[in-house]
């Protein structure tokens, strides 16, 4: 009785009513939702990747809402946010379908045997993040995939960040580094398809988030294209040439987002310092890039360079 007391104090979670059939395998579960109130969720600080961090909790534990976000059926291993859960097509489905041992393999690769019927843990966040990103990659343009697997392929770097830190004797931190270049490619693919106006942007604008307390909206999706780029660029390109081409294109998009200058409710200061400091940080390596393949540009940046320490000299001697 005293035990299932302190369960009961310690209750973080509760099951849907409604009951959810999974399009594809047509099996049932009852969605675990997160609740809310009586200080289980204390925030923390933002971090540069617009994470926002919670406060480790006396009374309730460590709580991240974000492992509770992605739908994920048990049996089959399809995935999607909720509102995206039961729209699916025949072609989708289908899709879905074969698919299935691959989605069993990823989990069993990386996790071993999991139940993703659970109660949630930081291992089954991570797990429904990494399917999420699988799941929209079969999904047609109207469900605006591309912005969904960026976010649920940052979301996932975090989350395996976060069980890298507990248990680091797995290798947790290739699986974050993956996603995390996973993430650049994405955003990048975002920018690129927002112009275009071949996904409808209406539909993933309540996700770009990344986190859950505050959405960045499109300033966040210009900001991560940088911010990742700049963390993973000898990850996306292997010469000097490609990766001056890349920065730069998202360079050009990040001078937009500062160069407006004013902040506001919807675009905070913090989020225009930031780019800020990442634009000069990314001309700085750019330059570094050019040297290595451009003999001409070299040769002009050691003659400044060599004018610079003789003006330098000159003053020191007099
Ligand atoms: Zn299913």
């Amino acid at each position: 009785m005293a035990t299932a007391a302190a369960n009961n104090q310690k209750k973080i979670s509760y099951r849907a009513k409604e009951v959810t059939k999974c399009p594809v395998c047509a099996t049932t579960h009852f969605k675990e939702e997160l609740l809310s109130g009586s200080g289980r969720l204390i925030a923390g600080k933002l971090t540069q990747e617009l994470q926002r961090l919670y406060e480790d909790n006396k009374k309730w534990g460590k709580i991240n809402p974000l492992v509770y976000h992605v739908q994920v059926c048990p049996k089959c291993l399809f995935a999607a946010f909720p509102k995206d859960f039961t729209t699916l097509t025949s072609e989708e489905i289908l899709a879905l379908k074969n698919t299935v041992a691959h989605r069993q393999k990823v989990v069993e690769t990386f996790f071993g045997k999991y139940d993703m019927g659970e109660n949630r843990s930081i291992v089954h966040g991570a797990i429904a993040y990494m399917l999420n990103v699988d799941c929209y990659h079969l999904r047609g343009p109207a469900s605006a995939p591309t912005p969904k697997k960026a976010v649920s392929a940052i979301r996932a770097a975090w989350l395996l960040d976060d069980l890298f830190k507990e248990a680091n004797y797995r290798p947790y931190d290739k699986l974050r580094d993956f996603y995390y270049v996973e993430a650049a490619r994405y955003y990048k693919r975002v920018l690129d398809t927002m112009t275009s106006g071949i996904e409808p942007m209406e539909e993933s604008a309540y996700i770009l988030g990344p986190s859950l307390d505050f959405n960045w909206a499109f300033d966040g999706v210009i900001y991560l294209n940088s911010y990742l780029t700049r963390k993973f660029i000898d990850q996306m390109a292997t010469n000097p040439k490609d990766k001056y081409a890349i920065m730069d294109s998202s360079r050009r998009y990040l001078s937009k987002l500062y160069g407006s200058g004013k902040s506001s409710k919807s675009r905070p200061s913090v989020i225009i310092d930031m780019a800020k400091e990442l634009y000069d940080e990314m001309g700085k390596m750019m330059e570094r890039f050019r040297i290595e393949y451009d003999p001409a540009f070299a040769e002009q940046k050691a003659k400044e360079a060599a004018e610079a320490a003789a003006i330098v000299a000159a003053a020191q001697k007099a």
